[in-house]
């Protein structure tokens, strides 16, 4: 009975921290100002994805950036470098895929980053890992790829993950309702003297990480400064946000019609993430969607690698 009490508790608390960062971020961002970008040639708006790596393999992810590629959308894929070493992780987790330590896996990344896709880093694998292997991920990263990572998005629960779970919160309050929620803690990418520490490498050699996702699809309405630097959280050179399409429904829901009607009228940015081996809906809808994209709603109007996104939001901070 206590049990249960406990457990409802805890829900009820999850609830209200929800709610409450859903309604302050409302407050903090209406009326709704942030910057129109001289995006280049004169283009309306830009767009792109970040291919979240799990469970991705040549065979479920090849077809999705042939389609890609033959509609002229240069994306950013995200990888592992090394082999998950944990024996017990179940088949079909999300820390499984392959990684840059299989040579056919190798080559084709390899060929994504020489046709122009952004090659970009989801941590050293699908597990935790400690500092010493982060360092020689990053060092194979830099050998294989020919440079260090422009952009690095954390995943799932790996304990180095920089400036997870709580962490991720400044406002004090949403974080002890967090915490009373049942979030997460033990994050310790960032923190000197853990095992799990890699703040002082990603510094040196990462520009860009992803921290919170939203459901709005004009992802610089909701965080107009980004990309943006937070002295609370030193160990990352800039922070961006993304859009959340994180699964068939939702990737459809951000890219519904309503939605892309908002593309041209508020000349918006789109920084979604999704994970290419859901690869079934994405094609589908991309098969779908191809003369849209290509006419009405300009999909095409510029498109480039979200490095070099990323570095024009750069420029006017
Ligand atoms: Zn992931």
């Amino acid at each position: 009975m206590l049990v249960t009490r406990r457990r409802r508790l805890a829900s009820l608390l999850a609830l209200i921290a929800l709610s409450a960062i859903g309604a302050l971020t409302t407050l903090c961002f209406l009326p709704p100002k942030y910057p129109r970008i001289a995006w280049p040639d004169g283009k309306e708006f830009a767009f792109t994805i970040v291919d979240d790596t799990d469970k991705s393999t040549i065979e479920n992810i090849k077809p999705v950036y042939d389609c890609l590629y033959e509609l002229g959308i240069l994306t950013t894929k995200t990888i592992w470098v090394l082999q998950t070493n944990e024996p017990n992780i179940p088949e079909g987790s999300s820390s499984h895929g392959q990684t840059l330590s299989d040579r056919d896996y190798r080559s084709f990344i390899l060929e994504l980053h020489n046709k122009g896709f952004e090659i970009a880093s989801h941590g050293a694998r699908g597990v935790s890992t400690k500092r010493f292997e982060t360092e020689d991920a990053i060092g194979r990263f830099k050998q294989i790829i020919g440079h260090y990572p422009h952009t690095h998005i954390n995943h799932g629960s790996n304990r180095e993950n920089l400036y997870w779970g709580v962490s991720r919160l400044d406002f004090w309050p949403l974080r002890i309702l967090y915490l009373l929620g049942g979030g997460e803690r033990d994050y310790t990418g960032h923190i000197h003297g853990s095992e799990y520490w890699w703040g002082d490498v990603a510094l040196r050699n990462i520009a860009y990480v992803r921290n919170l996702t939203y459901e709005d699809i004009n992802t610089l309405k909701i965080n107009p400064s980004m990309p943006y630097h937070n002295p609370r959280k030193p160990y990352v050179n800039w922070w961006f946000s993304s859009s959340n399409g994180s699964d068939a429904q939702a990737f459809n829901r951000l890219l519904s019609k309503k939605n892309v009607d908002r593309l041209e009228r508020e000349k918006m940015l789109v920084y979604c993430i999704h994970p290419f081996c859901k690869r079934f809906c994405l094609r589908r809808f991309l098969e779908h969607n191809h003369k849209a994209f290509t006419g009405r709603f300009g999909f095409q109007k510029w498109l480039v690698c979200p490095c070099k996104r990323n570095s024009r939001l750069s420029e006017r901070v």
